[in-house]
């Protein structure tokens, strides 16, 4: 199943129509995104006998309309250096545990959004981005805990996250719109068919002013160096996750900072993130 949220309001979406979860379910359910996680195994159990494209109270839906599918996690948790190429790019060694840091919930916005640029050295990082479903404490490695997966960006102000003698990764990637999410969150049972959970294809492109795209990141998630269950049992032998939490997994190679000469989003830019199965995202960016 596909979860999204239409005006504040969990839906399910069908291939080209969203239903409405909580007139859907008699008010079981919803309306308030953050409520499907909080009740998740009842909610998967309930979606998964309702057919969105066949229900009446159906409506069409267009992926412009539709904000964080996930608007006001508890804990936002993000990773660096998760893939290989990425940290070579970036002179970094490889890290031994998780390189953990958070990107603060106010950053989080809808899949197309326009976003305020807040200097002139913002990096993207194009990143599979985890939906926690029950959450816990010590949890194994398993997609068991994973209520399903999204596209996300972690942009980054590479001045602020860099500036001091210490980085500061959570304020750089924390402004305002800093963490487009979206379209919906594809539940693992739905991703699995037809794809391989371990092996997407991620990436982003980004164009000027609607002219040509020219690709940015291209990789796979299946050089992520903690997998998705592997990051779920490392974190929660430290944190409670709880539901509808979202870890953001780690970029592939491919960012501006990496590259020579060094590049950067620049106003009028609109930045095109997409992940096979779970769709795509845009941001067009302002001054
Ligand atoms: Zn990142």
């Amino acid at each position: 199943m596909r979860i999204a949220n239409q005006g504040g309001r969990a839906v399910l979406l069908g291939r080209t129509s969203a239903l409405d979860v909580a007139a859907a379910s008699d008010g079981r359910f919803g309306p308030d995104p953050m409520s499907v996680y909080r009740a998740w195994p009842a909610f998967r159990e309930w979606a998964a006998t309702v057919d969105v494209d066949a229900a009446p109270a159906a409506q069409a839906v267009e992926v412009a309309g539709l904000d964080a599918p996930v608007p006001a996690p508890e804990q936002v948790f993000a990773i660096g250096l998760n893939y290989a190429d990425h940290a070579k790019e970036t002179g970094m060694a490889l890290p031994e545990h998780p390189l953990v840091f958070t990107k603060f919930p106010s950053s989080l916005t809808g899949p197309e959004a326009t976003v305020r640029l807040s200097g002139d050295r913002v990096d993207w990082e194009a990143e599979l981005v985890v939906v926690v479903g029950e959450g816990g404490r010590d949890l194994p490695a398993s997609w068991e805990a994973v209520a399903g997966l999204t596209v996300g960006q972690d942009l980054s102000d590479r001045t602020v996250q860099n500036r001091g003698d210490r980085p500061q990764f959570g304020l750089g990637k924390s402004f305002a719109g800093y963490g487009p999410t979206g379209p919906a969150v594809v539940t693992i049972d739905e991703l699995q068919d037809g794809h391989d959970l371990g092996a997407l294809r991620i990436g982003c492109r980004v164009s000027e002013d609607g002219g040509e795209e020219r690709v940015l990141q291209d990789g796979t998630t299946a050089d992520l160096v903690f997998s998705v269950p592997e990051l779920v049992h490392r974190l929660s032998a430290v944190v409670e996750l709880r539901p509808g939490d979202l870890i953001f997994t780690g970029t592939p190679s491919g960012v501006g900072l990496g590259r020579t000469p060094q590049e950067f989003l620049k106003a009028g830019q609109v930045l095109t993130t997409e992940i096979e199965g779970l769709g795509t995202i845009r941001q067009t960016f302002t001054a």
